[in-house]
């Protein structure tokens, strides 16, 4: 009779049986597996209550497994699913988790049930913080990390393995985020509401190719601004009016304050304009700009500028952008090409209409009804105004007097203007506006928000203050390293290796590239981000980080500033002399990022030689060891006649009257198989584990 189903006739709780079960002395089982016939009078006269103390000497209960250590990393935590129930009963189960699923069998729901959501944790919270999240009580998280060798005060900021280990000692899947990270209670998106918004712009290209003249021309085309005064103001970003519709450029040209930007996670750009100088042609950083935007998935339209110059040759630029896979749609590819002068105003109209074109393509809308939400994209300290932010509102509308947060800085609007220096009293999504009225300087590329007023906007902006200080203290964890990007690879996607790849020449990158595509890639695909001659400079580590991505320079070295930003983010840079080494490396990590695959190990086999019906533990197949060892709990299998009747698991192991971990061939034992009592003599039972191993290329 399994356990269920007497709880089922006693009218009690499978658990109920289960402790019992483990009052009388037997090893821990599951719901469903069978109670020991001569327990079942015992239990039934209990009416399934065995009370404790009847426990009888000697008796036996299967210890817990022990928890394993959590790993460093973010997605790591996530991925750490439990398995077993928790090592130390700290938190009392949530009454719905109680009813719903009897603490015995947890393990086994676990199984099946999906995964719940990790909790998010902010990076450096204290025990008190986290006992919060978890339900825990504070003073349990102090005593089991100091059982864990870990000595904290409840308001000590616990570095992220502290944090990850809490949550696997309770049982519960934890995430690790940055404070900025930490999700704010979304509005829920309504699709009655969207509306379309204007398209985001960023101009990009080589250096000298034009692209501060057409940010300044198209500005000055623009007939509403055209009212008065001309226009003096930069702040960060303006708009434009073509056709009756609006676009909104970004007006920090070059790719580097937009991935600087994207690394910091604020993605603002819809489009990217790629400027290229008509006489120059394609130029290293019409590469690293185009790569910028691809890594960012951003559409680009290329501006073929200069085209007033005697000696442009816009065809040789639509050339030399096909080498780069960027083939004109006029010549059947999928990219915009205009040609343009942006210092004689030729076809300025027709860059703007081919925007728009675009941004139709990609059905740009927000719900400009909700609470506002943002980027700051440009602050700074004006000695009369006080500090002052250019926001771009992505979501909803942002009015005077609404409190925001931004960051660790937060305001109560005082006063919005526009890029001519007007005032607005609203602004709506993709609208720059620069707000007045904070406590200190945002810092661009932080989100903003709007909350329900100036209180919790200082109370919000206060703890993420506190809370980025504390994790400043705290040790950074490396971003993207290769042994990391293992656990970065999601479920049911093909997982990609990001590679930036800098060499001193150009021979040498190329054989590396080469040598890499050439990598067999059914299973983990390298996507070579960006590559380029030359040291390794900050744009390299911030579209890194940007794109998660792993440096590789041949050759070559970081300068101090790519050297320092990639410390203080811990990006992953890898300097070689010798090719080979690279490929060694890469292959490696391809294996890492390989999902690991389960083998079966054979752990050894036994013959059966006589069967015993013993009291509580049912039918033991008295065995010959023949092979290895038999394991107790490891994986069974009971092979008849050469076909297998049964696989699960040893339940009991013993050696004469002993309970036994395990026994190595060549000795006698008895074995117990979980569930299962039909054994035969002369079966043999194959003991076995599976584990995950790692694969190589
Ligand atoms: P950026 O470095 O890409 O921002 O380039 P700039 O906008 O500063 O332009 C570099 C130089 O090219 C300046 O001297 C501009 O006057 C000149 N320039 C830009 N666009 C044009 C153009 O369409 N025609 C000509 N002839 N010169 C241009």
């Amino acid at each position: 009779m399994r356990i269920h189903e007497l709880a089922k006739e006693l009218g009690v709780q499978s658990k109920d049986i289960l402790s019992s079960l483990e009052e009388m002395g037997y090893e821990s089982r599951t719901a469903s597996s069978t109670v020991p016939d001569e327990a079942v009078p015992r239990l039934r006269a209990a009416g399934g209550h065995v009370k404790p103390g009847s426990k009888p000497i000697g008796a036996r209960v299967q210890p817990l497994p022990a928890t394993p250590r959590p790993s460093r990393s973010r997605a790591g935590a996530a991925a750490q699913q439990p398995v077993a129930p928790p090592a130390l009963e700290i938190v009392p189960p949530l009454p719905e988790e109680a009813e719903a699923a009897p603490a015995p069998t947890e393990a086994a729901q676990a199984a099946s049930a999906p995964a719940p959501p990790a909790v998010l944790v902010p990076r450096g919270a204290t025990p008190q913080q986290l006992a919060d999240r978890l339900g825990a009580s504070a003073a349990d998280i102090v005593k089991l990390l100091f059982q864990a060798g870990e000595m904290v005060s409840v308001n000590h900021s616990l570095s992220d393995d502290a944090i990850l280990l809490v949550g696997t000692e309770l049982g519960r899947a934890v995430e690790v985020v940055a404070p900025q990270e930490e999700p704010d209670e979304e509005e829920a998106v309504d699709e009655a509401h969207l509306s379309p918004r204007p398209p985001v712009v960023t101009v990009m290209g080589h250096v000298d190719h034009g692209k501060t003249l057409l940010l300044d021309a198209i500005r000055r085309t623009d007939v509403v601004a055209g009212e008065f005064g001309g226009i003096t103001q930069h702040i960060g970003a303006y708009q434009v009016h073509q056709d009756g519709r609006v676009i909104t450029f970004l007006d920090t040209p070059g790719h580097e304050a937009f991935t600087a930007m994207r690394a910091r996670g604020a993605q603002m750009t819809d489009i990217a304009v790629l400027v290229v100088a008509a006489d120059d042609g394609v130029m290293p950083q019409t590469i690293e700009a185009l790569d910028h935007a691809k890594a960012a998935k951003v559409p680009i339209v290329v501006a073929v500028n200069k085209i007033d110059k005697a000696e442009s040759d816009p065809t040789r630029v639509r050339q030399q952008l096909v080498e780069q896979g960027i083939v004109p749609a006029e010549w059947g590819g999928e990219y915009e090409f205009v040609d343009i002068s942006a210092k004689a105003r030729t076809n300025l109209d027709q860059l703007l209409e081919t925007i728009l074109l675009v941004a139709d393509l990609q059905e740009l809308r927000a719900d400009p009804t909700i609470h506002a939400r943002g980027v700051a994209i440009e602050a700074h300290l004006d000695r009369g105004r006080g500090p002052i932010a250019t926001v771009l509102v992505q979501r909803g509308t942002l009015h005077v007097g609404d409190a925001v947060v931004c960051g660790a800085a937060f305001a109560k609007v005082r006063a919005m203007l526009d890029e001519k220096g007007k005032s607005v009293t609203e602004a709506g999504p993709s609208m720059p506006v620069q707000v007045l009225g904070w406590s200190h300087v945002p810092e661009a590329g932080d989100e903003f928000r709007t909350v329900a007023d100036e209180r919790e906007a200082r109370h919000v902006a206060q703890e993420r203050e506190a809370r980025i200080r504390a994790a400043e203290l705290t040790a950074t964890r490396p971003a993207s390293s290769l042994s990391e990007l293992l656990v970065r690879a999601r479920e049911g996607e093909m997982p990609v290796l990001n590679l930036i790849i800098k060499a001193d020449v150009q021979g040498s990158l190329e054989a590396i590239v080469d040598a890499l595509d050439k990598m067999p890639q059914s299973e983990v695909r390298i996507q070579v981000v960006h590559r380029g001659v030359g040291g390794i400079n900050e744009n390299d580590i911030s579209l890194a980080l940007a794109s998660d991505a792993v440096v590789i320079g041949f050759s070559v070295r970081p300068d101090v500033n790519a050297r320092e930003l990639a410390e203080k983010e811990g990006v992953d840079v890898r300097l070689y002399r010798v090719i080979y080494q690279v490929l060694d490396d890469v292959r490696q990590a391809l294996a890492g990022l390989l999902t690991p695959f389960e083998q079966e190990v054979e752990l050894g086999r036994a013959e059966v030689r006589q069967l015993f019906r013993v009291p509580r533990l049912g039918v033991i197949a008295g065995s010959m060891v023949t092979h290895g060892t038999i394991g107790r709990g490891s994986l069974a299998r009971l092979v008849r006649d050469g076909t297998v009747v049964y696989t699960g698991r040893i339940a009991s192991l013993r050696r004469f009257k002993d309970d036994a971990r395990e026994v190595a061939e060549g000795f006698e034992c008895g074995i117990g198989l979980e569930n299962f009592q039909d054994i035969h003599e002369g079966d043999v039972i194959e003991s076995y584990e599976v584990r995950e191993v790692a694969r190589t290329l």
